[in-house]
């Protein structure tokens, strides 16, 4: 990376949501169509390993292919070993030694530039994750939209927490806190949100003057390379973002037991999660410091419909939360838990609701729903639906559909019991389970009775109902009389309780903080 100086050009209105493009019209289909035929052109490249700006190929290639058309390779990455993440925190723990000392509104113009450039590529950044793991074009979209909104949230977050902080003033002293940072961090991301999850936990940790090792998914590589090569164009010093491709099995253990890994930034799963939390507090030989883990998991995510619920809107919210993205988002409703006087309408509702929802390529902008992220997911979800079969009664899907992608119908299990397997794991696809519950109390409980606790939403018409969810339903976010997917930077921090995580809010205003340490200077003056 350059290292070129950037002229700080501190931005002075508020934040604002970046807003969606509109594909109804005319002249933005067209451009989306010019950025999925450029990107096709760009298809199957060869990507380098970064370290501290040098270039580096491997022996071992892990190839990205497109889960709509399994046989076209979206990009060849350089894989990682245990001695070039050896190499990569290393050279992560030089460049902090510099890159903490540069003035942070410096820091924060970084997050701008990056902005400024996704947003001169954000429908080709947007083409990018539609062939790297299906995403339709408004999914793919707002994944672009957020990963700005991330980049200028954080930055003006930067502006604020970079001063000193104010202390109770006492006579005879001059006190003040000032925040600094931690050291080199691992940032290890998921596919799902493979722009806006990997970029939110890279510029989290770097404007607050962090250095980091990015290990991409091995799934979604490809749009991290991206992302890396605009953090190149902002003149980034070298050495500030490493990056790492390679299989978590293999280089995840290394980089997270470096004695050098001051931080781990993670959103997965809760395996995966729980693992790094367990080898994260290890003592060990050389190691100088309790080391932070920001872990954020999965979900089992609830909508409860009451029986004063708008109904239409209720099984529309549901509709969308539960199938959207192919229910890949950690959001995504997987049970909907609905007041028996209005169970049966519901399900009739909502049978005819997904009958209606198209399945296939995601290049195709009439698919609502497009593939799976893989073969291995697709097998996960299909013996899911298997066991859902046995629980409850199949209401709509099941299956397949046509195409050599990984396509799965939009799937409905009715009749499942709270403690079935269906209503309590992680299945992470397009299946949804539809639980009776003989009234609102009830249907609060079993809302709160997994070991997750991430989002989570409410139909209802009565306050006095939603007053009681809002004290009671143990979600890190809740929503009423609407889908519980599609969080927006500053306006809904995202985070989940219990197993679903840390508590850590993406997008709030006390995330950066958990990138940083507060040190106090006290001075004796003369009073
Ligand atoms: P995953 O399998 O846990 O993988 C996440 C990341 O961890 C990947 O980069 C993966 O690398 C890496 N990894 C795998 N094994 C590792 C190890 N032993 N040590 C260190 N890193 C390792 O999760 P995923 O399938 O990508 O994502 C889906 C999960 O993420 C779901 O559970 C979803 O609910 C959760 N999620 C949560 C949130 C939230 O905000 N709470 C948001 C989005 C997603 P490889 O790809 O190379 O295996």
């Amino acid at each position: 990376m350059s290292g070129q100086a950037l002229e700080v050009k501190t931005p002075v209105g508020d934040f604002v949501n970046e807003p969606f493009t509109d594909f109804a019209v005319p002249a933005n289909r067209q451009r989306m169509e010019a950025a999925l035929k450029k990107v096709a052109g760009e298809l199957g490249r060869e990507y380098d390993l970064i370290i501290g700006g040098e270039r580096l190929q491997t022996g071992e290639k892990i190839r990205s292919t497109n889960p709509s058309h399994p046989d076209q390779v979206v990009g060849v990455f350089n894989a990682g070993t245990p001695e070039l993440v050896n190499r990569a925190v290393e050279t992560a723990q030089r460049a902090f030694e510099t890159w903490r000392a540069v003035p942070y509104e410096r820091r924060a113009d970084y997050l701008f530039r990056a902005a400024e450039l996704m947003r001169q590529r954000r429908l080709e950044l947007a083409a990018w994750m539609v062939y790297e793991v299906g995403k339709t074009w408004p999914e793919a979209d707002a994944d672009i939209a957020e990963t700005i909104d991330f980049c200028e949230f954080y930055g003006r977050e930067m502006l604020r927490l970079g001063p000193p902080q104010p202390l109770t003033p006492i006579k005879g002293e001059k006190n003040y806190l000032q925040y600094i940072p931690l050291g080199v961090g691992a940032v290890i991301p998921p596919w799902n949100f493979p722009a806006a999850i990997m970029a939110g936990l890279a510029t989290a940790a770097i404007v607050t003057g962090n250095t980091v090792v990015l290990k991409p998914s091995s799934d979604s590589p490809a749009i991290a390379a991206k992302f890396v090569e605009i953090m190149e164009a902002t003149g980034l010093p070298a050495g500030v973002l490493n990056f790492m491709p390679g299989r978590g099995s293999q280089v995840g253990d290394p980089l997270v037991l470096h004695p050098l890994t001051r931080f781990v930034a993670f959103t997965g799963s809760k395996e995966v999660g729980l693992r790094i939390s367990e080898l994260a507090s290890k003592p060990q030989p050389g190691l100088r410091w309790i080391r932070r883990t920001v872990l954020e998991m999965g979900g089992k995510d609830a909508i409860v419909v009451d029986n004063e619920a708008d109904l239409d809107a209720a099984v529309e919210g549901v509709a969308v939360s539960a199938f959207g993205f192919q229910g890949q988002k950690c959001s995504a409703c997987s049970r909907a838990i609905v007041v028996r006087d209005v169970y049966p309408e519901f399900l009739k509702k909502l049978e005819e609701r997904v009958k209606k929802i198209s399945v296939g390529p995601a290049e195709d902008p009439k698919n609502f729903m497009g593939p799976v992220v893989n073969k291995s997911a697709m097998e996960s979800i299909q013996e899911y639906i298997e066991v859902g079969k046995k629980e409850g009664r199949l209401l709509a899907g099941g299956g397949r559909t046509a195409g050599d992608g990984f396509f799965l119908q939009p799937t409905v299990i009715a009749d499942v019991s709270p403690q079935a397997r269906l209503a309590q794991e992680e299945i992470f696809g397009p299946v949804l389970a539809v639980i009776p519950a003989k009234d609102y109390d009830e249907a609060l409980a079993i809302a709160n009775n997994t070991e997750f606790g991430l989002t989570g939403a409410v139909y209802s018409k009565n306050p006095a109902k939603l007053k009681k969810a809002a004290e009671q339903f143990h979600v890190g976010n809740l929503y009423f009389n609407r889908k519980c997917t599609g969080a927006l930077v500053g306006a809904h921090p995202f985070g989940g309780f219990n197993m679903s995580g840390t508590d850590s809010k993406t997008g709030g205003r006390d995330y950066l903080l958990l990138f940083l340490q507060a040190k106090v200077v006290s001075e004796k003056v003369a009073s």
